[in-house]
């Protein structure tokens, strides 16, 4: 019989665990803060649970976490883990530290079935949902695996990461059912503790999941647009022609009436010679100004320089062109920010990486030992151990 995996369950999936194991609920807080507040995988270390309760536990139970195939740390601090998530695919999660942050950026699906032009996960193709589980490893892994390694910051607060970016491999809007529980630890006072306004989740614009996200546990929420018009996003963003450019802002609306946050953040991948000319960017203001389609949409948008990849066809901006691309934004009043790129010395396009361990016989080359948590070390199976610009 397979153990139950802890890390797939909320707070109240955790109770529903330990009741069935005639438990009180009690049990599930003090599970959830040993997991993921000290991560702590071994049951026996988890010294005031009763110790009949441990070896309940211990037969049917565990905390699995992704065997981790490589770690890459960048001399500007960012880390980038590659997870193994089986039968050839890996994921992968990205920390990035700022002076008053640090940022975990988590895939939620083994490739992605949106495809976007510009993204290399898309290009690979959809393999598999991750499950709550295989979401939060890479959380609980990067937190606890870096606070390990000396990266916190001091004083009373153990945590390193502060903010969670739903932004890796996936579209998460397109496993909801797996992200909403993940979602929920990732809040937790009892877990991470993360509030609302640093929890973001990012999307390609799947429109009725953007509404029951606002109904059910709304989060900040990032767009990928990356067009000012359905015919370029048709290209660019296939989802659009599903969902097109009207119909998504209109969720937009909806979901800032209940949002932590009074804006949405676009993101803009900046293509040259594709979406990156004055025009475009003029258009772009348009879009969400009070005469656009829907009225006036409070944003901001975010600037990402194009990774590029083998096959993309596409080439960076260049620096003038977002500069100029930039000011235009910025002049028509909407806040507009360039994202840094970060890790560069560590970094191929976001996905690249998890696209070449499709190829097993490269899992087999790249599969190294690394270190674990001192608990999870323990498994036998334990080897070491995107949404890009979505
Ligand atoms: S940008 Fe995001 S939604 Fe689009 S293909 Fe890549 S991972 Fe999927």
């Amino acid at each position: 019989m397979t153990a139950v995996n802890l890390l797939d369950f909320d707070l109240d999936g955790l109770a529903d665990f330990c009741a069935q194991l005639g438990e009180k609920r009690f049990r599930a807080v003090q599970l959830m803060r040993w997991i993921h507040q000290r991560g702590e995988a071994d049951f026996e270390r988890m010294s005031d649970l009763a110790k009949s309760l441990r070896g309940k536990l211990a037969g049917v139970a565990e905390v699995r976490a992704l065997p981790v195939i490589s770690e890459q740390r960048s001399a500007d601090g960012t880390v980038k883990w590659l997870f193994d998530v089986g039968a050839g695919n890996a994921v992968e999660a990205v920390f990035i530290p700022e002076d008053d942050r640090g940022t975990l950026c988590v895939s939620s699906q083994a490739g992605c079935a949106v495809g976007c032009r510009f993204c290399s996960t898309g290009h690979q193709g959809f393999s598999r949902n991750l499950t709550t589980g295989e979401i939060l490893a890479q959380l609980w892994f990067a937190e606890h695996s870096l606070r390990r390694a000396g990266a916190g910051r001091g004083g009373p607060d153990p945590r390193v990461i502060t903010n969670v970016v739903m932004m890796g491999m996936g579209e998460p809007l397109q496993n909801y059912a797996a992200l909403l529980p993940a979602l929920r630890v990732m809040l937790d006072d009892h877990a991470y503790g993360l509030s609302r306004r640093r929890l973001t989740v990012s999307t390609s614009g799947v429109v009725p999941m953007m509404d029951r996200l606002r109904d059910e546990l709304p989060v900040a929420l990032a767009v990928s647009l990356h067009a000012p018009d359905d015919a370029l996003r048709d290209q660019l963003v296939p989802i659009n022609r599903k969902y097109p450019l009207a119909e998504l802002l209109a969720a937009c609306q909806r979901y800032l009436e209940r949002a932590p946050r009074d804006f949405i953040t676009f993101e803009y991948c900046m293509l040259d010679g594709v979406n990156d000319t004055p025009a475009h960017a003029r258009a772009l203001l348009a879009l969400v100004s009070a005469q656009g389609p829907v009225g006036r949409v409070p944003c901001k948008f975010n600037l990402i320089p194009f990774n590029p990849f083998p096959k993309s066809g596409l080439r960076r901006s260049s620096a003038e062109r977002v500069q100029a691309f930039a000011q235009i934004l910025i002049d028509g009043g909407v806040v507009t920010t360039l994202r840094k790129t970060r890790g560069d010395d560590i970094d191929a396009a976001c996905g690249q990486l998890a696209g070449e361990v499709q190829d097993r016989t490269r899992v087999h080359e790249r599969l190294v030992r690394m270190p674990l948590p001192a608990a999870a070390r323990s498994r036998p199976d334990a080897i070491g151990g995107g949404h890009e610009g979505g």
